[in-house]
């Protein structure tokens, strides 16, 4: 049995990054920046002003100083004269700075009649002028691989990049096996419960960024998981969920050997999660899950996003784990590492009595997985332990 750190570095072994597609600006939020862009031009492209007020000459600023208003510059608007000593220019936030101008007094410490204006309060030192290419310069990069957030959307607006370099969203199949599934808002019969866990990991994928097919669920029949995987061609990965155990209805190692997939592991020292298989089909990734609601969405934290995160090329980034006190004694921990529901409120871990792996409402209360190295010895309260974020 291969450890987790060797499971990570063995799938993504077997990812490579999508290839680089163009999508315009307003889809570009979420999405992976896939290679530099630079700004087409200065922003501000020309001094602007920062309040509504009078442009006027700094040196001749002082209190009780009066100009004459020649005209007037708004934004969008400039005022095309060039101001003399003792003039002044109406301008507003956001307008160009007229020539000769240097300094912007705010309308509050001004007091007009006419076209005389008088300085009544002594003015701020700042000029109330942003200085053109205050912000960025033309040539400035955005430098990739970086998740584009709101804030870089709007950067990436105002250097005037209409459409943005990224890469192309993983397509991943689920398949999900069993005879006792049914898809949500269906009939079960008596015997049979719904397919959840399979709309969990579809969820969590596309908050990884991937396109998820959730395709028919396979019975426990060869044919019929054949056929399902004869509907996952054109993906970059395919994930199963179930029947990876040895029982007599496990069919996917049995299966996808037949379909001729080279298998780079089986079995992962870990909890819940152990069955885990990966290899790679005709040149597709294969990952097959265990079954159980918690193990399979607990390997989809582990395993899937480090895959996906290394298809939108952002490379092979350390799983992040942070560091919380135990609120309570912990036993000591079996070979495997184990991955516990767990609850962290301000910087204090307490993990959930029943760790069963089938157990969907634990996982559901949980914000953390407490990670628990192989042969941990006992833990006692208020010791720092890491955990993974959920
Ligand atoms: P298996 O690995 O197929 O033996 O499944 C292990 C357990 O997980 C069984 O109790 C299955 O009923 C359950 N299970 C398998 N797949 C799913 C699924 N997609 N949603 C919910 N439970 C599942
Ligand atoms: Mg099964």
């Amino acid at each position: 049995m291969i450890s987790v750190s060797e499971a990570r570095a063995a799938l993504l072994q077997l990812c490579s990054p999508t290839e680089v597609e163009q999508v315009p600006l307003a889809q570009a939020n979420g999405r992976v920046l896939a290679q530099e862009v630079r700004a087409d031009r200065d922003q501000p492209p020309f001094a602007a002003s920062a309040m509504d007020g009078y442009a006027v000459k700094r040196d001749e600023v002082e209190l009780h100083a009066m100009f004459q208003v020649i005209g007037e510059a708004a934004a969008g608007h400039r005022f095309d004269g060039h101001l003399k000593p003792g003039q002044a220019v109406r301008i507003f936030t956001g307008a160009p700075v007229p020539q000769g101008a240097d300094f912007v007094v705010i309308q509050e410490d001004v007091d007009r009649k006419k076209d005389l204006i008088t300085i009544q309060n002594q003015p701020s030192a700042s000029s109330n002028i942003r200085p053109s290419g205050g912000d960025f310069r033309i040539g400035q990069t955005v430098t990739a691989p970086r998740i584009l957030r709101p804030s870089d959307v709007a950067l990436l607006a105002a250097m005037n990049i209409p459409d943005v370099p990224v890469h192309r969203r993983p397509v991943v199949a689920l398949i999900s096996t069993g005879d006792e599934l049914v898809m949500p808002g269906g009939t079960p019969g008596p015997d049979q419960i719904i397919a959840s866990n399979t709309f969990g990991l579809k969820a969590m994928l596309d908050e990884f960024g991937a396109k998820v097919l959730v395709l028919p669920i396979a019975r426990d029949s060869e044919a019929s998981l054949k056929t399902a995987f004869s509907l996952a061609r054109e993906v970059d990965l395919v994930v199963t969920i179930g029947g990876a155990s040895v029982g007599d209805h496990d069919l996917v190692a049995k299966v996808s050997a037949d379909l001729g997939m080279e298998r780079s592991f089986y079995k992962v020292a870990m909890r819940p999660g152990k069955p885990l298989m990966a290899g790679r089909m005709g040149g597709i990734a294969m990952v097959g899950l265990p079954g159980n609601p918690v193990s399979a969405m607990v390997c989809g934290h582990i395993f899937l996003q480090p895959m996906v995160q290394a298809m939108l090329g952002m490379g092979a980034e350390p799983t992040q784990l942070q560091s919380a006190r135990l609120t309570h004694e912990l036993g000591a921990n079996g070979p495997r590492e184990h991955y516990m529901r767990a609850r962290v409120i301000a910087g204090e871990i307490t993990v959930s009595d029943n760790q069963d792996s089938s157990l969907l409402s634990v996982l559901a209360d949980a914000n953390a997985l407490l990670v628990l190295p192989p042969n941990a010895s006992r833990q006692h309260q208020g010791e720092t332990l890491q955990y993974l974020p959920i």
